[in-house]
């Protein structure tokens, strides 16, 4: 008799199913089937999107044989707690948008009365009082770009407001956006933007938004970005990289090389200058960043192969997928 065990563990973003006696089978979660939010209080799709975005790339290495088990894992690991973050806003969201219902009286089931109270509500001073602030209690719902492209993996404290999203530059955070011009004729992952719909924006501003830093990213390959000074430097360090790696790999891992000067250069303006003093490329140091977007490492010059080799190994997890590492240990 076939005997099939199935449970969700504890990160409830996976499922570990164990058929008779052969080896458990490890099935991974996304969206609302990992975590459902109430509908009210919003984030359930973001957070759905988020998860696949982060899967996506791990999966695509493990079937082409460039990831092992742990990158997998680290799903779970980085999703999580957004997920938690998330969940907990979202029902926050919920009550607070219910307690502004209350507030205009449209709570009531019957239609007619929910109308009528709310046509007398707004014309109540005391009533109106509660709502505006009810109103300024919607703010962290509607208003939550640190929930959206503000997390960091590995970060595991709790925003103290969902409003505020400052960029980063560090290991596990979204590259920090910043409008560029491209040198280099290569395609991008996406068309370029056109905000000509926007009506605020003069024709050279709708020229200059057209490219942002993220575009440097492609959906199948890691990016390493550095600055024009230093760029011989890195160029040498991926070549020293990739000749250490062992048969097979080289063609499997695919890392492009974005140079400060020679490929993009920031658009004029206080979003490039910020951009320019958060990432420090004119120290010398070079920033890698992972298909989904978010920085695998930034390294500090002269950083070199070694560290390089060290950072994908770890994260794309090779010690389970090279049996041969040991030769590379002796070079490294
Ligand atoms: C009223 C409402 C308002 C919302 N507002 C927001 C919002 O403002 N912002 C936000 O971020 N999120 C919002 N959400 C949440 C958002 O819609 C969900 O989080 C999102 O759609 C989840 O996507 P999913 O792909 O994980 O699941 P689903 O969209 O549920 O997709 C699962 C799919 O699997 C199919 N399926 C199920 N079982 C099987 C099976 N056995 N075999 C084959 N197929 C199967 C289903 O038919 C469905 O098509 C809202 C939800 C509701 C209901």
């Amino acid at each position: 008799m076939e005997l099939l065990t199935i449970y969700l563990d504890e990160t409830m973003m996976t499922i570990h199913i164990n058929a008779n006696m052969s080896p458990v089978i490890k099935e991974r979660v996304a969206g609302d089937a990992a975590h459902s939010f109430p509908p009210t209080g919003g984030l359930g799709l973001n957070s759905g999107l988020g998860d696949v975005h982060n899967l996506a790339y791990k999966l695509a290495a493990v079937l082409r044989g460039l990831g092992g088990d742990s990158l997998l894992d680290s799903y779970e690991f980085d999703r999580r707690n957004v997920a938690m973050v998330n969940s907990q806003q979202s029902v926050k969201n919920g009550k607070q948008i219910f307690g502004l219902l209350k507030a205009f009286g449209t709570t009531d089931s019957n239609m007619e009365v929910a109308r009528r109270n709310l046509y007398r509500n707004i014309e109540d001073r005391h009533a109106m009082k509660d709502i505006n602030q009810g109103i300024e209690n919607q703010r962290e719902h509607f208003d939550n770009l640190g929930l959206h492209i503000g997390y960091i993996y590995g970060d595991h404290r709790i925003p103290e407001n969902a409003s505020i999203y400052r960029p980063v530059c560090i290991r596990g955070g979204r590259l920090p956006h910043a409008w560029i011009r491209l040198y280099s004729q290569e395609e991008t992952a996406l068309p370029p933007i056109d905000s000509s719909y926007v009506a605020e924006l003069s024709p050279e501003e709708v020229e200059m938004k057209r490219y942002s830093t993220l575009d440097l990213c492609t959906f199948d390959a890691f990016t390493l970005i550095a600055d024009q000074g230093t760029a011989l430097h890195w160029k040498q360090a991926l070549k020293e990289m990739c000749e250490c790696l062992p048969a097979g790999m080289s063609y499997k891992l695919k890392i492009r090389l974005a140079i400060r000067g020679s490929d993009f250069d920031l658009q004029p303006g206080k979003n490039g200058e910020d951009w320019v003093q958060l990432t420090k490329l004119y120290d010398g140091n070079a920033i890698l960043v992972r298909p989904d977007q978010h920085i695998l490492e930034c390294f500090k010059f002269p950083a070199g192969y070694s560290e390089l080799l060290r950072v994908l190994r770890e994260h794309l997890g090779w010690d389970t997928v090279v049996p041969d590492w040991h030769k590379v240990d002796s070079v490294l």
